[in-house]
């Protein structure tokens, strides 16, 4: 039995897979009309929506089947979502990689295959729609675009629940996902004991921009500004724009004594940035930070607020700087 591989940008993907906030959620109609379908229209016993996690696949639609996961390194959707179209295996038992497989040795006897990839908007495997069949068949390639349809209906299914939790304009997080994706992080920091640091961001003097080149180039830097959080931060680092001109990151697992220096460089890279890119305006901002305190932080909002009063802060701090009176000598 061969073990499916980790895809290279497997941290990535299990980001996206996270946000969504689907795993371990109730069956719905939505995705449970499809596997229905798919198993009326190929006549298998089996058809599955396999959703690939870390260590599991997990069934977000199952008919034909009375377990709701099994591992990753059995299953075949794991070896699937590697493949650019369907894998289609006709006879598991005369396939090295599945002969001895115990989904194939044992229940449910596995010995036809044939999964679509569901992709994201950024093209991430994210799992299968799968029909299996306890005897060994052939796949027309009719066969194959009915399955690839049907996936695509699976797919923009899940494309409507990404779209809830991403912004529209930046393409990053949204406030919801920043608050689904940070509440699984902050119980794993809660748990480990690992640090965690709220990072509060509003950009200076937004509306200038707004008002000396218009909204679409307003747009635009909003858009630059969300590019380069994602270019400077690491992929474990959860970052989103809140609203308007306010993004935030938490950074996990960080050297908490390093922040203000990443800060600085993140300030100044901005700067060249915006240089390199001929952008006639400099992208400024103020900045507030909190560090996790478990005893003191129950939830994320408790740390937006205290984060978001220490940018507030930061930002007085400067218009004080600029309208400081000269002194007289
Ligand atoms: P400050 O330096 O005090 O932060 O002021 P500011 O000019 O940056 O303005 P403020 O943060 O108070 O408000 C953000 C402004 O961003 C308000 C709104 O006009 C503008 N804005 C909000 N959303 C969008 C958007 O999606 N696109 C564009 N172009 N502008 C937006
Ligand atoms: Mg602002």
């Amino acid at each position: 039995m061969k073990p499916p591989q980790i895809p290279v940008d497997e941290q990535e993907r299990l980001k996206e897979l996270q946000a969504l906030s689907i795993l371990d959620t109730d069956p719905e109609e939505r995705f449970d009309r499809v596997t229905r379908m798919a198993k009326r229209l190929f006549g298998v016993p089996i058809a599955l929506v396999s959703l690939i996690d870390e260590n599991r696949q997990w069934f977000k639609s199952c008919f034909g089947l009375d377990v709701n996961e099994t591992e990753r390194r059995i299953s075949f959707c794991g070896h699937a979502i590697l493949e650019k179209g369907a894998l289609v295996i006709n006879d598991a038992t005369k396939d090295e990689r599945f002969f001895d497989n115990p989904l194939v040795t044992e229940d449910p006897h596995i010995r036809f295959y044939a999964g679509q990839p569901l992709r994201t908007m950024s093209g991430q495997g994210l799992g299968t729609l799968c029909i299996i069949d306890r005897a060994p068949r052939d796949f027309s390639d009719e066969d194959l675009g009915m399955l690839a349809d049907l996936a695509g209906m699976v797919e923009r299914e899940i494309m409507a629940v990404q779209l809830t939790v991403s912004d529209d304009l930046t393409k990053i997080s949204n406030r919801r996902g920043f608050l689904t994706l940070t509440r699984y992080s902050l119980d794993i920091c809660r748990r480990e004991m690992f640090p965690a640091t709220l990072i509060f961001f509003d950009l200076d003097k937004f509306k200038e921009i707004n008002d000396t080149y218009g909204h679409v180039e307003g747009d635009r830097a909003l858009k630059f500004f969300a590019g380069e959080m994602r270019e400077t931060l690491r992929s474990s680092d959860i970052f989103a724009r809140l609203g308007g001109d306010e993004f935030v990151a938490l950074l996990t697992n960080f050297e908490v004594d390093m922040i203000q220096e990443l800060i600085k460089r993140f300030q100044t890279m901005l700067r060249s940035r915006c240089d390199e890119a001929s952008l006639p305006y400099n992208i400024e901002f103020s900045y507030g930070f909190v560090n996790f305190d478990p005893l003191k932080h129950e939830s994320i909002d408790d740390m937006l607020n205290e984060a978001d009063s220490a940018m507030y802060e930061n930002k007085k701090s400067k218009r004080d700087v600029m309208h400081k009176p000269l002194s007289d000598d």
